[in-house]
Formats: C-alpha cells, sequence, structure tokens
C-alpha cells in the first residue's frame, strides 16, 4: 500500500514533486527509468532530471536509495529525516519495502563502533527475504 503523503513539502520543485508522487504510488521501488517511464506523460524526458530530483529527494530524506537493487522508495515516514539506523525489509516475492527504525540495533552498532573508533557517517540495512502476506500464499 501506498502512504498517504497529502502534505509534501512546499518548497519542491515541480520535477521534485512528480518524482515523490510516483514514488508514494508505486507497491514496490522503482528505478530511476522506471520513474522516467511514469512521468512521461507530465513532461520529463531526460534522465538527468529525474536523477537531479531523486538526488534533491534523498538528501532531504524523502526517499531512500536501495543499493541492492539500484532503485529507490518514497520515505515511509515523513519525520525519520534523520541520520540514524534505516532497515529495509525487501520481500523477494511481491517487491513491498518496508522500512524500520530499530533502536536496539543502532545502540549495539553504536557500542561497537565506539570500541572500535569507527566513525559512522549512514547506516542502512538492506533485509532480503519473503513478507508474511507472500509466506501465507505460499
Ligand atoms: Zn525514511
Ligand atoms: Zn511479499
Amino acid at each position: 500500500m501506498a502512504h498517504d503523503h497529502s502534505h509534501p513539502p512546499a518548497d519542491l520543485t515541480r520535477n521534485q514533486g512528480l518524482v515523490l508522487a510516483a514514488l508514494n504510488e508505486a507497491p514496490a521501488p522503482l528505478s530511476a527509468y522506471d520513474i522516467l517511464d511514469r512521468l512521461r506523460g507530465d513532461g520529463l524526458r531526460a534522465p538527468l532530471q529525474i536523477y537531479r530530483a531523486l538526488d534533491k529527494l534523498v538528501e532531504r530524506g524523502l526517499a531512500h536509495r536501495l543499493e541492492s537493487l539500484n532503485a529507490f522508495v518514497a520515505c515511509a515516514d515523513t519525520h525519520c529525516h534523520r541520520k540514524g539506523l534505516i532497515a529495509f525489509a525487501i520481500c523477494e516475492g511481491c517487491g513491498k519495502v518496508d522500512e524500520f527504525a530499530d533502536a536496539v540495533i543502532e545502540e549495539r552498532l553504536g557500542n561497537w563502533a565506539q570500541q572500535t573508533g569507527f566513525k559512522v557517517e549512514q547506516t542502512t540495512m538492506e533485509i532480503r527475504g519473503k513478507c508474511a502476506a507472500c509466506l501465507k500464499a505460499a
């Protein structure tokens, strides 16, 4: 299900707004080319327009890039714009992605970083598997 983000930030450019809306409407992550396909009717033709908009959306925490899929999802939590740990459970059956944060994992990583002297900039976990609905349908 798409999340209802009926109040996107007002200072988005038209392209950023269109890209964010496309991500919000999609049931699964979209690649830049998937987005381009969906927005041709709105006058977007160049991949660069999509990449520019995505860069800004990711920078602002409104969208996330899933490295393992080379695809993008709208942030499931408009208030999450934080630099902490973000985890994604990616279903290989239906393609659905669940975004969540986990304070316990974050704390353990924090302890590890402190002990090893590693400076963490960003942590993104991508967990691959099957969602409950797909398991039930199997
Ligand atoms: Zn998020
Ligand atoms: Zn599934």
